[in-house]
């Protein structure tokens, strides 16, 4: 039996949308290519509320992580975190040889402006990495407090990690001011894996003229330049029938409304907190828990493993913690297309199992 994945990601797919990915294969260096790459690029300018260019890439979003620090880093990067997505772009900095510094919110809080004003004035840094929705932990972060301060710094190049949130939690690039945005397909944009996105500005390009090793395959500079000079193309052969499927799903979203799909996704994570405590603690300061993904601490010491493999046979599945977070917490994905209904639905299953003091039955089967 398939399951309904109530996972941060792969998400659920729609039949029509996983239709779209058996249509014939076209030519890379057609007409007809340049034309699916341009329209997508213009949908998904609007889904980041920017006019920067915008490059599609045929790995998952933490390929564009790594390609990034490496093609916009020349003096030292900040890199913030409240999570292991955020650590990782430290980590992804120390393996490339550039100089990095990891700098950790306090567990189940967010990252204030204050905290990366303090490092900024330091005038040690060039670069800054902020993890908009830190999907291990579900902490959104306060961008708009973040991007006030940031823009005192007019030197430094801001990269995001937009992975879990684009698309579901408003992100308003070119207000904020974010040099460089990064999503996947396979979270709240609805799709399957194996695209990436990022959103670049002239000023991050021009940072990228003066790095002299940013790699091949992500250099972003040649990623950027190229999609002008062949209009739209890429460097090598793209992943074409996620292509189809993500220039149909940009049409549902953009006729959903990207307001209206924010609204969905905050009714999912109030509905999601709202069961979760009646039985655990969330993990994540409640004002700024993630509406598209929820971290819950096990309070109630169940066997996770259990519970999963019982919501299985009821034909859904959530996730356990992630990273350092694996044993302590477990996670709910309610991103995407999912709907009030289907989440009811796996509402009360767990509360069938759970909520009724029969887990230990439930889990003796
Ligand atoms: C899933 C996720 C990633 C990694 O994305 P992949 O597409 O699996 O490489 C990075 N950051 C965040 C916040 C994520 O949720």
């Amino acid at each position: 039996m398939s399951k309904k994945l109530f996972i941060p990601g792969p998400v659920n797919v729609r039949d029509d949308v996983l239709a779209e990915m058996t249509n014939s294969i076209i030519g890379h260096r057609t007409m007809a290519a340049s034309d699916l790459q341009r329209g997508i690029s213009k949908k998904l300018q609007k889904v980041f509320y920017t006019n920067n260019r915008i490059i599609l890439s045929t790995s998952s979003g933490t390929a564009l992580m790594e390609g990034a620090i490496r093609s916009f880093t020349k003096k030292r990067a900040a890199v913030f975190s409240n999570g292991f997505f955020g650590t990782l772009w430290y980590e992804m900095a120390i393996y490339n040889n550039i100089e990095a510094d990891l700098f950790v919110s306090e567990k189940g809080k967010p990252i204030s402006g204050k905290m990366v004003d303090e490092v900024l004035s330091t005038g040690k840094y060039d670069l800054i990495t902020i993890t908009h929705n830190e999907t291990s932990s579900g902490i959104t972060n306060p961008m708009e407090e973040i991007s006030k301060v940031i823009k005192k710094y007019p030197e430094i190049v801001w990269l995001v990690d937009g992975v879990s949130s684009i698309g579901g939690i408003k992100l308003e690039v070119d207000k904020l001011g974010v040099d460089v945005c990064i999503v996947s397909s396979q979270k709240c944009l609805g799709l399957p894996p194996g695209m990436a996105i990022a959103s670049v500005s002239e000023k991050a390009i021009k940072r990228a003229r003066n790095i002299d090793f940013r790699g091949y395959y992500l250099d972003f500079l040649e990623l950027y330049e190229t999609i002008d000079t062949t209009d739209y193309q890429y460097i090598s052969t793209p992943n074409i029938p996620l292509m189809f499927a993500m220039n149909y799903q940009l049409d549902k979203i953009l006729d959903e409304g990207l307001e209206n799909r924010f609204k969905r996704h905050k009714i999912l994570g109030n509905m999601v907190r709202d069961w979760a405590k009646k039985y655990f603690t969330l993990y994540t300061e409640e004002d700024y828990a993630s509406n598209t993904v929820t971290t819950i601490e096990n309070t109630m010491n169940i066997d996770f493993d259990l519970l999963n493999e019982e919501l299985g046979r009821r034909g859904f599945q959530i996730s356990n913690g992630y990273g350092d977070l694996k044993d302590k917490t477990f996670r709910i994905g309610h991103m995407a297309d999912c709907t009030v209904d289907e989440l009811e639905e796996l509402l009360e299953n767990l509360d069938e199992i759970i909520g009724k003091g029969n887990y230990s039955e439930a889990i003796a089967v």
